[in-house]
């Protein structure tokens, strides 16, 4: 036998590759079937977005299980936040989130199942899975005693999916307090991987400001808030601004056909791809309706941040190329997704700037915010190992 482990360690050696914790990786194999069971009671708790009843006993399951491991935890606004002192030096920190993209009932038509590799159910990816390897991912490092953290902080909000509006700023701030924050949302199944980058969200609101008068009578006296906002949102409908992007969605204008409206008004959705974009697209905006088609209409335009851009920093990408190689301790391959169109609370983590922050350490499925969402079974292991392996190397890191 020791022959053999030599042996394994000797080839991984030569591979370039570290050998893996086998004691953590037994411990990971030992957590498969609990996690899974978790998972499940997780699913059979409807949790969507509106449903404050479903996200009241989701909060009530995630402090109970979360004091059981030995947290303090805080309730506010439906958000659950556990903290755990450690021993060591850096602040670590752990997302997920408790609501679905699903409807009340949803259990009816699309029930929990398993089937070989894959287990189906409402929110079992998107992010149930992220709050069961967090869960499990703990109470396994903790039965091993590891403890090398000065504060290990976890936050499950119930307004993901809605744009966390009541967390976005909690899970903000609070990652400006912490030196690394892990973000589980599910990964995608066909590529292993974890995520780069994902947009921000921004709306845009565009007012003129003319003047009424009579249609038909006196048409020349008013100053038309419409034309004047035709002619902006023409001349704003292309700009070129690196990291944002503009879609003029909604417009109204006038209030009946027999006036020259005095105002007018359009609203666009705004995707972000740099930290700086809302800045920069601001700055575009006001140079261009700097020029009016109307005289004396003025117009302005204001854009409202939603939840920020997630951007891998130089040192979260130093951080992904060693969950790369601690992935390659266990012989998988770690994919690093470039970005995506969806948003994440990665973005609020990131908003300061202050901590290391990545995305996507939850399980691999498919079929999220579908019919068919499910996990797969395949993915819990390698998962429970990177996680907090990666654990374990920031909080040892200098
Ligand atoms: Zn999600």
């Amino acid at each position: 036998m020791k022959k053999l482990v030599l042996a394994i360690a000797l080839a991984a050696a030569l591979d370039g590759a570290i050998a893996a914790d086998q004691g953590l990786l037994e411990a990971s194999q030992a957590q498969q079937a609990p996690l899974l069971a978790t998972l499940k009671e997780l699913v059979l708790i409807e949790s969507g977005s509106s449903d404050a009843a479903g996200l009241a006993r989701m909060a009530d399951y995630t402090e109970r299980r979360l004091k059981e491991l030995g947290a303090v935890v805080e309730r506010k606004d439906g958000i659950v936040t556990a903290r755990f002192q450690g021993k060591g030096k850096k602040k670590l920190m752990l997302i997920a989130h408790m609501d679905t993209v699903y409807q009340p009932g949803i259990l009816a038509t699309q029930p929990y199942r398993e089937d070989g590799n894959r287990v189906y159910g409402p929110g079992i990816a998107d992010d149930k899975s992220g709050i069961a390897l967090i869960l499990h991912t703990l109470e396994m490092v903790h039965k091993r005693g590891w403890r090398d953290y000065a504060q290990l902080t976890v936050i499950f909000n119930p307004d993901e999916e809605v744009g966390s509006r009541l967390s976005g700023d909690w899970i903000a701030t609070q990652a400006a307090e912490h030196d690394f924050v892990f973000s589980c949302e599910p990964h995608g199944a066909k590529l292993d991987g974890i995520l780069m980058s994902a947009s921000g969200i921004a709306t845009a609101t565009m007012t003129v400001q003319g003047r009424a008068s009579h249609a038909g009578v006196a048409p020349q006296t008013g100053r038309n808030s419409l034309i004047e906002l035709s002619h902006q949102l023409l001349q704003t409908k292309d700009l070129e601004v690196p990291g944002a992007q503009l879609n003029w969605t909604r417009a109204n204008a006038g209030l009946v056909t027999n006036q020259i409206p005095a105002s007018a008004t359009a609203m666009g959705d705004v995707r972000l791809s740099a930290t700086d974009g809302i800045q920069r697209l601001q700055q575009a905006l006001n140079e261009k309706i700097a020029t009016p088609l109307v005289p004396e209409t003025v117009t302005k335009v204001e854009i409202a941040a939603g939840r920020p851009p997630y951007l891998a920093t130089d040192a979260g990408r130093a951080w992904a190329a060693k969950a790369q190689a601690i992935y390659g301790e266990i012989g998988r391959k770690l994919a690093l997704y470039p970005g995506t169109g969806g948003g994440t609370d990665a973005g609020y983590a990131s908003r300061s700037g202050k901590a290391v922050v990545l995305e996507s350490f939850g399980l691999g499925g498919d079929g999220v915010h579908g019919r068919d969402e499910y996990i797969t079974v395949d993915t819990v292991v390698p998962r429970l190992y990177l996680l907090s392996r990666m654990m374990q190397e920031a909080g040892a890191s200098k």
